[in-house]
């Protein structure tokens, strides 16, 4: 979850007349036109599998988002299935988002909404793992298809976080993580990332946030960790290492940081998501109505195969959480 890029308000309403004309009714979503003669399509493709949205309140002073007006968004968006990421540690927001919250969207809108479900790393627990694991496959027992927003105030190999890990593992989920100089932390280079993806080669783990989409340089620093780092991209990024060494890594490009990595060096950008085409997934952070979300019209800005955008915008995500689209 970003604040960033989240009030430009004159996008949206862009991108809302261009949706006007393909409102559909609830449960299902307009096919996306062909490109009109001028060469500029009326919808920037789709449809798409958002992997990572929120409903409810998050931040102090942004509205709650309920399930109803995320699919009135998505209807507008050409946006077939969103994942719905509960926030259940301090750091991750202003409110919390309970799992329940996820499950009860997904419950109103099975065809549509995807629920993770997530705990806290520090929160108590007796019997141990088994227990961990006990509390975890309640929730996928409910219908979870994965967990996070997994946005804990630890380092992203800490013990407490590999439990979970463990937990995931064994019960066959995906780890939505953010990572930042204060939640998931790691240095540089990503050692921690990669002692995580090698101790867990069966878990795919979904890569989100300043401190993950920094690490696309080779020149990046702590600072740019926590932050939003714009110019080119030099060569030697961890970011291409660690999807080359572990077919486990994924990534979300969703939020400020998704889309400053692809748009901060468009060159790079535009030969990282042919390279990474079979890792990266598509997504928003929509988390409050009347966002402004820059991820539909810098996909489509960029000149991709159709079978490379058609892998990022849907066909990943649909493959690695086992969605009909
Ligand atoms: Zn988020």
């Amino acid at each position: 979850m970003s604040r960033s890029a989240c009030d430009r308000r004159a996008c949206l309403r862009r991108a809302v007349a261009m949706g006007a004309a393909l409102l559909s009714s609830r449960g299902t979503w307009p096919r996306a036109p062909a490109a009109e003669a001028g060469g500029r399509a009326a919808a920037p493709h789709g449809p798409f599998v958002d992997v990572h949205t929120h409903v409810g309140r998050t931040w102090n002073g942004d509205p709650p988002l309920t399930s109803e007006a995320l699919v009135r968004w998505m209807d507008e968006h050409h946006v077939a299935k969103a994942v719905v990421l509960p926030l259940v540690s301090p750091e991750s927001s202003s409110y919390l988002n309970l799992t329940e919250q996820a499950l009860a969207a997904a419950a109103r809108f099975p065809d549509r909404l995807v629920p993770f479900c997530c705990i806290d790393p520090r929160t108590s627990y007796v019997r141990g793992r088994a227990g961990l694991r006990a509390m975890v496959k309640e929730y996928v027992d409910q219908g979870a298809k994965g967990f996070g927003e997994h946005k804990a105030g630890l380092p992203i190999d800490h013990p407490k976080m590999r439990a979970l890990y463990e937990v995931c593992d064994d019960l066959h989920l995906p780890v939505l993580f953010h990572m930042d100089e204060q939640r998931g932390m790691d240095q540089p280079g990503l050692p921690g990332l990669e002692r995580v993806l090698k101790a867990f080669p069966n878990v795919p783990f979904i890569g989100h946030g300043p401190g993950f989409w920094a690490s696309i340089s080779g020149d990046v620093t702590a600072r740019d960790m926590g932050g939003y780092p714009k110019g080119p991209v030099r060569p030697g990024g961890a970011l291409d290492r660690l999807f080359q060494a572990c077919p486990n890594l994924w990534g979300d490009l969703s939020a400020g940081s998704g889309a400053g990595a692809l748009a901060r060096d468009r060159r790079f950008g535009q030969a990282f998501l042919v390279r990474r085409a079979d890792r990266l997934l598509f997504g928003t952070d929509y988390l409050k109505p009347g966002q402004d979300v820059p991820q539909f019209e810098l996909l489509a800005s960029f000149d991709l195969p159709p079978e490379v955008r058609a892998r990022i915008e849907r066909e990943n995500a649909a493959k690695l959480l086992g969605l009909k689209v």
